[in-house]
């Protein structure tokens, strides 16, 4: 018999080549949690696994700083943590607050309409975070609402809004909040609790340095409370926080879906690895390779579209300088230097760079990589460049800034 479609032989073994991921993530995997992900498949009710499902929990409440009891890592990228967030806590006819300063703003806009509710939009321009004042006003005159969703961190734009502030006001109007917190956890500070924060969501593949796939979610009482009451049932079967926790609570576990095991080890290893940093030492890192990658992209005259005292460390966002072409210095930078960098979306798409430092990739080697790279590149397609100097800028910078413990950056 002459099978219709013969094997494709020409077809080799997949190396993905070497590297650098300064963008908007994924980042580089630290190598302990490359090694923790080649290990063997065991089961996912195998009671060594379910031990494991503990620790990650208590080590993944310490990354939240949270004691809520509902947090754990949902199967499935940070989108996975969105939605399950929307899914769970909006029922049809509900007007949920919105604020919209980027890309993923926008994209809780689509996740409320979907759930069938109405989003009331508290827009801000991009590149700025949201205005506290804006979000009064709109519970002001929209007092039926019952929740409020932000970006703490708008990786679109590397603004970062006052989650405190935002949370504070949200629950005077009696609303719980859903926050993004994908960007942020374990780069700059998220803390779920004295935030008084409902339901937070991030990834695996930006500050954590894991690979993509799993999205960590918290949820406090009052959240749980609300998913109890509600009238209707969570249109999504797969991520019904009340059939979920049927795998996930310490008591019962059944089975829900067969959870990705290896992906799991990974995320337990770059969790035990960031708390033996400790979250205020990692906190630090990322911003002392800002403060060198900004002493450098300013050197050759690259502005920060996001004002002083605003700006992530983890995402640094800069205008492209007039005449120079986007696509084509992007692509040389992945190619002559290995250097990814992220592009601009949506309305920012061809106007700005995105330096991300997040992670295990926030290592001087990187910014100072990096920034020769843009030197050769910048230069290569006619810009007037000071050969050294953005390096030199860099230099001084980690030169004069504590230095971090080693157990956070070496291998
Ligand atoms: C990356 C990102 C997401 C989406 O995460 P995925 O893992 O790509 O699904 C959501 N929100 C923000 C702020 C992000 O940066």
């Amino acid at each position: 018999m002459t099978l219709a479609v013969q094997p494709p032989l020409e077809i080799d073994t997949f190396h993905p080549p070497r590297r650098i991921l300064l963008g908007p993530g994924p980042s580089d995997l630290h190598p302990q949690v490359k090694s923790a992900l080649a290990q063997g498949v065991i089961g996912y009710l195998d009671p060594v696994f379910v031990s494991m499902m503990e620790e990650l929990k208590t080590l993944m409440r310490y990354a939240f700083q949270t004691k809520n009891a509902l947090t754990f890592p949902m199967s499935g990228p940070g989108s996975v943590g969105m939605e399950a967030c929307f899914v769970n806590l909006v029922e049809p006819g509900d007007k949920v607050i919105v604020c919209r300063n980027g890309v993923f703003g926008g994209r809780m806009i689509e996740n409320v309409e979907r759930c069938g509710a109405t989003a009331i939009v508290v827009e801000d321009e991009w590149g700025l975070a949201v205005d506290p004042q804006k979000l009064e006003d709109a519970l002001r005159a929209h007092p039926d609402a019952r929740l409020v969703a932000f970006v703490h961190a708008e990786t679109s734009t590397g603004a970062q809004s006052d989650a405190q502030t935002l949370c504070d006001i949200a629950r005077r109007h009696d609303c719980l909040t859903i926050v993004d917190a994908v960007t942020s956890l374990a780069g700059t500070p998220v803390l779920v609790d004295e935030w008084g924060a409902d339901a937070v969501y991030s990834a695996t593949q930006k500050c954590l340095s894991c690979t993509p796939g799993l999205s960590p979610v918290t949820f406090s009482d009052r959240a749980i409370e609300k998913v109890r009451a509600r009238q209707t049932r969570v249109q999504s079967w797969f991520m019904d926080l009340k059939l979920v926790l049927d795998y996930w609570s310490a008591s019962q576990r059944t089975y829900h879906h067969t959870a990705p095991g290896n992906s799991l080890y990974g995320l337990h290893e770059a969790l035990r690895l960031l708390a033996a940093e400790g979250l205020e030492h990692a906190w630090a890192r990322h911003r002392r390779h800002h403060e060198a990658l900004k002493a450098g992209l300013d050197q050759l005259g690259l502005e920060f579209i996001v004002p002083e005292g605003a700006r992530l460390p983890q995402m640094n966002a800069v205008r492209i300088p007039d005449g120079m072409d986007d696509k084509a210095i992007r692509r040389a930078l992945l190619d002559e230097y290995a250097v990814e960098i992220g592009a601009g979306l949506g309305p920012l798409a061809g106007k700005i760079w995105r330096f991300g430092l997040m992670g295990y990739s926030a290592r001087e080697e990187n910014v100072l990589g990096a920034l020769s790279a843009m030197e050769m590149v910048l230069a290569a397609n006619g810009m007037k460049v000071d050969q050294g100097a953005a390096i030199t800028a860099a230099q001084r910078v980690l030169a004069t800034h504590h230095h971090v413990p080693a157990s956070a950056t070496s291998a």
